[in-house]
């Protein structure tokens, strides 16, 4: 497996968040987490990409504990891209400058190596000529895209997506979740929180349900949002849907 989370545990006071929760991911492999809002899907992503520390439990990266003290942060995070609802570009910026500053100054890469990523990036996702603008000037789908690509640079071996259409005016959802499709065609592995069911289930090789800081259900789309076997999993789609 690519990723391994094995009973990690995180409470925030006396709130349990995550509950000795179990999830793995397999090279190549999309995974859909979806569950009721609290539920622990934000902790769970940002727990992977080492932003909150987990109590208890392991988390692994190619066979490598992560959460281990002596890995090096920095490093795993090139290695699984996060990115967040809100797209968080700077806005002084440029789209150009906005991808490539992290990788140069953070995980060391050459500037003119990261600059000819971005923008063959940028060309691939059809935001070339946007390379020099400054992000009040794109729509928020375009900025949302320029965020997905400057998580990409790094070439990462995961991505991770916490609801990345639901800051988007509904027209502009679509060439987000175009992005997504053509990323997982690419065999990029990622595990995407995400609250649109449709998606789920025509982009996810597995959709994994979280109940209170649990995965309590998961499998193919078709028979956890179809089919599923939990009362609370169908009380939460009776709900969403
Ligand atoms: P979801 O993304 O599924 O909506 P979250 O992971 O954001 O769920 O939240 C799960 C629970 O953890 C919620 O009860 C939330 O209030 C709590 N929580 C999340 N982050 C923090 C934090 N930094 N400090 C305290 N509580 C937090
Ligand atoms: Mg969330």
């Amino acid at each position: 497996m690519l990723l391994t989370c094995h009973d990690v545990r995180k409470t925030f006071g006396a709130n349990l968040v995550l509950d000795n929760l179990g999830l793995a991911v397999g090279e190549h492999e999309v995974v859909a987490l979806i569950g009721a809002s609290g539920s622990g899907k934000s902790t769970l992503l940002r727990c992977i990409n080492l932003l909150t520390e987990i109590d208890d439990g392991t988390i692994s990266l190619d066979d490598e504990d992560i959460t281990d003290p002596r890995a090096n942060p920095d490093l795993v995070r090139r290695k699984i891209g996060l990115v967040f609802q809100s797209y968080n570009l700077f806005p002084h910026r440029t789209v150009l400058d906005n991808i490539t500053l992290a990788p140069v100054r953070v995980h060391g890469r050459s500037p003119a190596d990261a600059r000819d990523q971005a923008t063959e990036w940028l060309d691939r996702v059809g935001l070339a000529d946007k390379a020099k603008a400054y992000p009040d000037r794109l729509s928020g789908g375009q900025q949302q895209r320029v965020a997905i690509v400057r998580a990409l640079v790094n070439e990462p071996r995961l991505l991770l997506l916490d609801e990345v259409t639901s800051a988007l005016d509904p027209e502009l959802v679509g060439e987000v979740l175009t992005m997504i499709r053509n990323l997982k065609s690419d065999g990029m592995t990622m595990l995407i929180a995400t609250h649109e069911m449709g998606f789920a289930r025509q982009v996810a090789d597995r959709v994994a349900f979280l109940d209170r800081g649990r995965v309590l259900e998961e499998g193919p789309p078709a028979q956890v949002l179809g089919d599923p076997v939990e009362a609370r999993t169908r009380q939460f789609l009776a709900r969403i849907i």
